[in-house]
């Protein structure tokens, strides 16, 4: 099943894909103190919802989505205080923002 590439909500039909250029991208200070390096290859997956944040330019709006639908599922992020959740939400966004194409692709 696909998942939405920005909140991975299991609850959230992927609706449309963004595509955008591979982007390298290292996360630091996730929950355990771990860094990790992540190659996002080709277009982020997107649920409705993150869609219209995306599609409204909510930056903001879209890291506290995703921030509420991960922490919802995931104790390891629960325990980050939210605002640094967000941040940390908004840091890998980033690279989303950074490496989009505009013209998406409806499902
Ligand atoms: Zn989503």
């Amino acid at each position: 099943m696909s998942v939405c590439d920005f909140c991975s909500s299991p609850d959230l039909p992927v609706v449309h894909t963004f595509p955008a250029k591979d982007v390298d991208y290292t996360a630091t200070r996730l929950p355990g103190g771990k860094t990790s390096t992540v190659t996002s290859v080709g277009g982020w997956m997107a649920c409705a919802r993150c869609k219209e944040l995306v599609d409204a330019g909510d930056r903001a709006g879209l890291a506290r989505h995703c921030a509420g639908e991960i922490s919802s599922r995931d104790p390891a992020a629960a325990s980050v205080p939210r605002y640094e959740l967000v941040h940390l939400i908004e840091v890998l966004h980033q690279g989303f923002w950074e490496s989009r194409i505009e013209k998406g692709d409806e499902w």
